[in-house]
């Protein structure tokens, strides 16, 4: 029986990652070994129960009472704090999620890594803050890392059988997010609420706002570079409000394949599940005469600087991921608290990419991304105090 384990269990990739596991048998089908979460303890024990878990970890130490009455008489380990998880990846698994939202999801990613299963990986973070470090864990532990980001799946799905020295263009696709017609003057008055409120998908909060910000579409196009090994000037974005089609792969006989499919990432958790097979997922079939035209249209980089400052981290390399990354979660976190205005959160990021000393250097280890984020988001904290 194929043994899993699902951090972030309780998030949107993780409750759908939850629902193909239960339809694909559910804990006669699959030995789940961890599952993590945050403060929703009554969900993550209900899940570690149904799936007979062998330990369930939430982030948080003062969860632990919650977890352990929740947990009691089930046979189900419980601890706590972001140690325990990275713990909790030490336990081995053939198949691993790896869905926490933020750099928080890296360690956990790198030490699951190292008993050579596969690592479906959502947190795109891990890879734009550490994709080399990523990608060499798996290659010298011989793990195998599926994406399970719905364009660089697709992506993923083009290439399957071709020859990336063909590869001529990656195109990822946008949906442009709820301020795709809006104006500079009225994205500058935005409110949480609004930014939160995505036209075609329904995720986190978090991905959510960046999708809103085109902050998610500047860490998917360092993803695609890390992931794929592609020189940036091959990887563009395209913005297509429908968001049906996810990725397309242009080869060098000029021939594009595109992936299509309706939005519900459970078609990426699937392939990632079910890989190097493909297996039935439950998602909307397309009607593609009801959906009658596809459009697409150029991002607006004035509108949203965000892609251009992933277009100068991607030629600066070193340890630009760690903090652009570790800056925009920042700038995320005070527009999230209020006080922050939407705007400001691309301004807080390049200004803290400016004012950083010592990362234009390669990562030499863990510790070297660590220290890198750990500063930026310092820096980042200072920038948003300055007002
Ligand atoms: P979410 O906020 O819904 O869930 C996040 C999960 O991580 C929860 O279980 C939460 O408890 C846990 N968590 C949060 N902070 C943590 C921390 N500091 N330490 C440990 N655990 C923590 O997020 P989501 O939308 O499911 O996204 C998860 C990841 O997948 C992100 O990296 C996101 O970019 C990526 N992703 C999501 C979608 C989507 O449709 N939601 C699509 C593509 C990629
Ligand atoms: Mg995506």
């Amino acid at each position: 029986m194929r043994s899993i384990s699902i951090f972030g269990a309780t998030g949107s990739i993780g409750e759908s990652t939850f629902d193909l596991i239960r339809r694909n048998g559910g804990a006669d089908g699959f030995r789940t070994v961890a599952l993590t979460g945050g403060r929703n303890i009554q969900r993550l024990a209900e899940m570690a129960r149904e799936l007979r878990a062998e330990i369930a970890v939430t982030a948080y130490d003062d969860r632990l009472p919650a977890l352990r009455d929740a947990l009691a008489g089930s046979g189900v380990e419980v601890a706590a704090g972001n140690a325990a998880i990275a713990d909790a990846a030490d336990r081995p698994a053939d198949w691993v999620m790896s869905a926490i939202v933020g750099a928080a999801g890296l360690v956990p990613g790198l030490r699951a890594l190292r008993h050579g299963g596969t690592l479906a990986l959502a947190n795109k973070e891990s890879l734009v803050t550490a994709g080399p470090l990523l990608m060499e864990t798996a290659r010298s532990y011989g793990a195998t890392i599926l994406p399970v980001d719905s364009e660089h799946s697709a992506v993923f799905q083009a290439l399957t059988g071709e020859d990336i020295a063909c590869v001529e263009r990656i195109i990822i696709t946008a949906s442009g997010g709820p301020f795709r017609d809006w104006s500079v003057e009225r994205i500058a008055t935005a409110t949480l609420a609004e930014a939160v409120a995505h036209p075609s998908w329904s995720m986190g909060q978090r991905i959510s706002i960046d999708s809103a910000s085109m902050f998610n579409k500047a860490l998917e196009l360092i993803e695609t570079r890390e992931f794929f090994g592609v020189d940036p000037a091959k990887i563009e974005v395209v913005v297509h409000p429908q968001s049906i089609v996810h990725a397309l792969v242009g080869f060098c006989d000029g021939g594009i394949m595109a992936h299509l499919g309706p939005a519900d990432m459970r078609h990426a958790i699937g392939y990632a599940l079910h890989w190097p097979d493909r297996g039935a997922v439950p998602v909307e079939r397309l009607d593609l005469a009801r959906i009658g035209s596809l459009s697409f249209q150029a991002p607006d980089d004035a509108k949203f600087p965000a892609l251009r400052l992933a277009r100068e981290v991607m030629a600066a390399r070193g340890l630009h991921g760690a903090a652009f990354n570790a800056a925009k979660e920042i700038a995320l976190d005070h527009f999230i608290a209020g006080g922050l205005a939407f705007p400001r959160m691309a301004a807080i990021v390049e200004e803290t990419l400016s004012r950083m000393n010592g990362i234009g250097r390669d990562a030499q280890s863990l510790d070297d991304v660590l220290l890198a984020d750990a500063a930026a988001r310092k820096l980042a904290t200072a920038i948003v105090n300055e007002g």
